[in-house]
């Protein structure tokens, strides 16, 4: 599966590339100089906003995807990522990863994180994730419909591409 560094600019990105289970790596501290690096010693592909930095990647025959100042909204660059990588955009619970740090998430039993959840979402809700990193639970909450409608429009727009005949 891709691994994936962006910078520092591209934070939402970061999380919702976690979300969908893509090791990502992000950090606000990162240079130019640790993005390049990362990007060669663990093979990752690099998503910037920094056309220098995409420059010098490309010259270093690093995978690099260049995202201009004028595409901001998250559904239109998670599609071009997408587009770009090949990569699947779907919700899987048993591959997700902790939008914060980027560790795998468990699903753990209710019994397991029941101290860090509040008893109404205890009650609401059935599938629970914990990041043994952070000691965060995570569920399916009033955020989820948002991220659902999301990756739809994703998928459709993917396919409307793929199919190349649906302007007509
Ligand atoms: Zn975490």
């Amino acid at each position: 599966m891709v691994k994936i560094v962006v910078d520092n600019m591209l934070g939402n990105l970061a999380r919702w590339l976690r979300v969908l289970g893509y090791d990502t790596v992000y950090s606000r501290k990162m240079q130019d100089s640790d993005i390049l690096e990362i990007a060669i010693r663990e093979n990752r592909v690099i998503i910037t906003r920094d056309r220098g930095l995409h420059r010098r990647a490309v010259k270093k025959n690093l995978k690099s995807i260049y995202i201009s100042p004028g595409l901001t909204d998250v559904v239109d660059i998670l599609t071009l990522v997408a587009k770009s990588l090949n990569l699947a955009i779907r919700f899987d619970k048993g591959n997700t990863r902790c939008p914060l740090c980027n560790a795998k998430l468990d699903v753990v039993p209710k019994a397991q994180i029941a101290s860090l959840v509040p008893p109404e979402v205890l009650n609401k809700y059935d599938i629970f994730w914990y990041c043994a990193k952070c000691h965060k639970a995570y569920w399916q909450g009033n955020h989820w419909k948002t991220i659902n409608d999301a990756i739809e429009i994703i998928k459709s727009k993917l396919n409307t591409n793929s199919l190349g005949k649906n302007n007509y």
